[in-house]
């Protein structure tokens, strides 16, 4: 848990970026509050989801986009250098090789996609399907 000294808000990720105001309720205040030049690439991360989780809620939770039903299933935020992707321990493990191959990093649970114009939105749908199909989750 990281805590903002200017706003007061807690995170689940140190450093986490964010808009130091009223916290966005929804996603598209979340994208909204974010700079302009990565929004963009947020859309199509959230796109990329979405395509594979349309039953699933749309939500904040942990101060982060999230695709719910019954649980998190993934989580994803703009970070200052990347954006992250929380999908759970095992996916990060399942998907290591591809990660690897796509110029992402990962640790447990997390992986950090770097800001780019060609994001590998293959992988990251390829990801959600495999936590709806599994039942793993962030
Ligand atoms: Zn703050």
């Amino acid at each position: 848990m990281w805590k903002c000294p200017k706003c007061g808000r807690t995170f689940k990720t140190d450093d986490q970026s964010h808009y130091c105001g009223k916290a966005p309720a929804t996603v598209d205040e979340y994208i909204s509050a974010q700079d302009e030049e990565i929004r963009t690439q947020l859309q199509s991360v959230r796109l990329a989801i979405r395509r594979e989780l349309p039953d699933a809620a749309e939500k904040i939770s942990w101060s982060m986009p999230t695709y719910w039903q019954g649980v998190n299933i993934l989580h994803f935020a703009a970070q200052k250098k990347h954006i992250g992707l929380y999908p759970g321990p095992e996916a990060v493990e399942r998907f290591a090789k591809r990660l690897t191959e796509a110029g992402c990093g990962f640790s447990k649970g997390s992986i950090r996609i770097p800001y780019s114009d060609s994001l590998p939105l293959q992988l990251i749908s390829d990801i959600a399907a495999w936590c709806r199909e599994t039942g793993h989750h962030a």
